[in-house]
């Protein structure tokens, strides 16, 4: 067969199909070869897709410049850009970008930092520094530019001009000497009865070498990490590759210690902020089956695996597996996909499991493993709700007296304890005692907090800044601004104040320096060198601080009151792993909730540390509401510079919406957040059955809706994580 003359390239950029450019003489190129295609007056890199091209004239056609990566975007690679699309209604485009991006080969600026190697003809025109490199590049082997320039003793524009020759070709450099790999063979440690069952299931899942999805539903403290890094185990004895993929990777110091006591070395670690040379030897060491596992966030997804046999992801139920800007996916369900076109099982891990995976289970799409107990003979912490109607603290206080009473006990049992309050600042609103002035952002519609360390006013949408001012911006009084509500600063403050002698450590994001103060800090709570953390959601992931028997939550109401549908099992599985960071070690750990609502089923599922109890109820809730997972949701964003635009088009969009059966678009109204970034928002919701194809629904209905114009924008959200 003759190579074609023409190919279909899918680039990187907002459009939807692929482009068909012509292929130069003497280029052979096949799908998934990743090549340089002009666009415009750049050249892009772009990705050869599958399909023949339709007629075209040849000579109108612009031609390829030339293959960038020998290791090519394989097959399954590829239907996972189209199927991920097609879903998130996004332009195939726009999700290649993600994906070249795991690639590592996201930019034409990539290919400068490829080596070079003789192309076995000699050159036009062989000076003596010219011969002087193909002698030292004789041998065929790849070099970087800089290192066969120094090696012949040329300067580098004698490679570019041998380059140019054709004397030399761009070639893909070696991957760098290999690090030592992963020991599956290494003892784990003993496992109990339960979680030997479990990862002797999941290790014949692995083995099967089969798509399938297992849910690892185990309480906080059962043992969950040990089960899957058996099924981690079984992957790489089987010579295949493993994709762990964790929430919020600066949080997984304490994972990598027991991946490293499991195997005997760290594993590789991908995610947005690991350096440009790092990931250029990951992307190879992956291509080449070099890296047997990787730990990842959500972009590890995309990562060119040669055999991924096993995919992990661990605290499955967790938001921040959802991507909310770009492409808008939950990199769980795309985990189990991937897992699905590499014909790979997929292990779900949990104590608080989303309702939509527990749902799978019992409808028997996933194998459910469960766990229903602690480790080594240890108890779930007890836990008791305090009633803050009669029995809260003082005004200007915001720890009870009983909290305070089992804090005091705690130390003085030389113990430690955490208060956690999902609210990062010192106050979430300063207002004006005068005239009820509320300092609010310019640019969004949420007010600003107040983040005293910093002495700073902050908004927690669009990181606007200013200093606390003085006097009130509206009526000019002085003293007259008072802080409402508590922030982790001010339980912080209170916790010093009440207990003078003791350690006190503020675990939030904009606290804590970078990732290596966090480790430190995380490091100083478990040798016990902290007597009381107060922390937000980031206390919530997987630690382990042995010294930790109280937990606080200050505020256990604070999603209650959401009109979102989700709002219950948030709370819920908040709680319930905050919670379970007490009574990880010798001593039995309890948890104390201050609420408002005590009689409120969360809180009662909760205090009777009934689990099963809340899904039943939860999944009752949802399908007499037709919420996912029994329903479908979707939501249009529709934003402005100003609200009138955004309004006009989500009404046009309105019009334009077709009917169809069992699915119905209600408004447009106001966003939750109406404002963010200046821009206005307003929002459209898809609500359909369940046999509903929504994207394919979405994508019509945008195909015949009127374009928007100007600087207005749509943002399609399939399955919003809240509304
Ligand atoms: P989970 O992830 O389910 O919350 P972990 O995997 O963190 O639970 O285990 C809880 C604790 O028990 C950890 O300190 C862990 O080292 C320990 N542990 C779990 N399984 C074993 C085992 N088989 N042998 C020894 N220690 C274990
Ligand atoms: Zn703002
Ligand atoms: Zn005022």
């Amino acid at each position: 067969m003759s190579p074609p003359s023409a190919v279909e390239v899918l680039l990187p950029v907002a459009l939807d199909r692929a482009l068909t450019y012509a292929v130069p003489e003497g280029l052979v190129v096949a799908p998934g070869d990743v090549v340089l295609a002009p666009l415009g007056n750049r050249i892009e890199i772009g990705v050869v897709w599958d399909g023949a091209p339709a007629a075209f004239d040849p000579a109108r056609l612009k031609r390829l410049q030339g293959v960038v990566a020998a290791a090519p975007m394989r097959e399954p690679m590829r239907r996972f850009v189209d199927w991920i699309a097609d879903y998130t209604v996004s332009p195939r485009g726009q999700v290649l970008r993600m994906a070249l991006r795991g690639l590592g080969v996201d930019a034409p600026a990539a290919a400068p930092k490829m080596g070079v190697r003789a192309a076995g003809r000699p050159p036009a025109r062989p000076t003596p520094a010219r011969l002087r490199v193909l002698d030292v590049a004789a041998d065929g082997a790849p070099r970087a530019k800089s290192a066969l320039a120094e090696e012949a003793g040329v300067s580098v524009s004698v490679i570019d001009g041998l380059l140019a020759d054709g004397a030399l070709v761009a070639a893909e450099l070696p991957p760098p000497p290999s690090a030592p790999r992963p020991d599956p063979y290494r003892p784990g440690p003993k496992l109990s009865t339960g979680q030997a069952s479990a990862a002797e299931a999941l290790a014949a899942l692995t083995l099967a070498r089969r798509f399938h999805v297992a849910l690892l539903d185990g309480v906080t403290g059962s043992g969950k990490t040990e089960v899957y890094l058996e099924a981690v185990a079984a992957a790489l004895k089987a010579g295949r590759q493993a994709l762990v993929m964790a929430p919020e990777i600066a949080l997984t110091g304490a994972f990598m210690d027991r991946f490293s006591a499991r195997f005997g070395v760290r594993p590789a670690v991908w995610h947005a902020s690991v350096g440009e040379k790092a990931r250029g030897a990951i992307r190879r060491g992956v291509a080449s089956g070099e890296i047997p596992a990787v730990v990842a966030a959500r972009s590890g997804l995309f990562l060119p695996f040669a055999d991924l046999g096993l995919i992990v992801v661990d605290e499955e139920h967790d938001a921040a597996y959802k991507q909310e800007d770009g492409v808008l996916y939950n990199a769980r369900d795309m985990a189990v996909l991937r897992g699905r076109f590499e014909q790979a099982p997929v292990i779900l891990a949990s104590a608080t499991p989303s309702l939509e995976s527990r749902v799978n289970a019992e409808r028997g799409r996933y194998a459910r493993l469960a766990l229903p107990d602690r480790f080594g003979g240890r108890t779930l912490p007890d836990v008791s709700a305090i009633d803050m109607r009669s029995a809260g603290p003082d005004r200007g206080d915001w720890l009870s007296p009983r909290l305070v009473h089992a804090m005091a006990e705690t130390l003085r049992a030389g113990d430690q304890a955490l208060l956690f309050l999902n609210r990062r600042g010192y106050a979430p609103l300063t207002l004006c005692r005068k005239c009820g002035h509320r300092l609010k952002c310019p640019n969004c519609s949420a007010w600003m907090v107040e983040h005293r360390f910093r002495a700073r006013l902050v908004c927690h949408h669009c990181g606007h800044t200013g200093p606390t001012p003085d006097s009130c911006p509206s009526c000019g009084a002085s003293d007259s601004l008072v802080a409402c509500g508590p922030g982790v600063e001010r339980i912080r403050d209170e916790a010093v104040a009440r207990f003078p002698g003791a350690r006190v450590s503020v675990l939030s994001s904009d606290v804590v320096g970078g990732p290596e103060a966090l480790r430190a800090e995380l490091d100083a709570i478990e040798r016990g060198e902290v007597d009381i953390v107060v922390g937000t959601q980031m206390v919530t992931k997987g630690h382990n601080f042995p010294k930790l028997t109280l937990v606080g939550i200050v505020d256990a109401d604070f999603a209650l009151g959401a009109a979102d549908p989700r709002a219950a099992e948030r709370t819920f599985q908040t709680l319930e792993q905050v919670a379970g960071r007490a009574g990880r070690g010798e001593r039995p750990g309890r948890a104390l909730l201050q609420t408002h609502e005590p009689e409120h089923p969360v809180i009662r599922a909760l205090v009777a540390g009934d689990r099963e109890g809340f899904y039943a109820l939860e999944t009752k809730a949802r399908k007499a509401a037709r919420m996912p997972p029994f329903g479908r949701l979707a939501a249009l964003i529709v934003s402005a510079p100003t609200r009138e635009e955004a309004d006009a088009h989500a009404r046009a969009l309105a019009r334009a919406a077709p009917k169809a059966d069992g699915l119905r678009v209600l408004g447009p109204a106001e966003a939750p957040l109406a404002m963010v970034r200046g821009r206005h928002r307003m929002r459209l919701l898809v609500q359909a059955d369940r046999a509903a194809d929504v994207p394919a629904y979405v994508r019509s209905w945008l195909g015949a809706a009127p374009r928007p114009k100007g600087q207005v924008r749509v943002a399609v959200d399939i399955d919003p994580q809240s509304f």
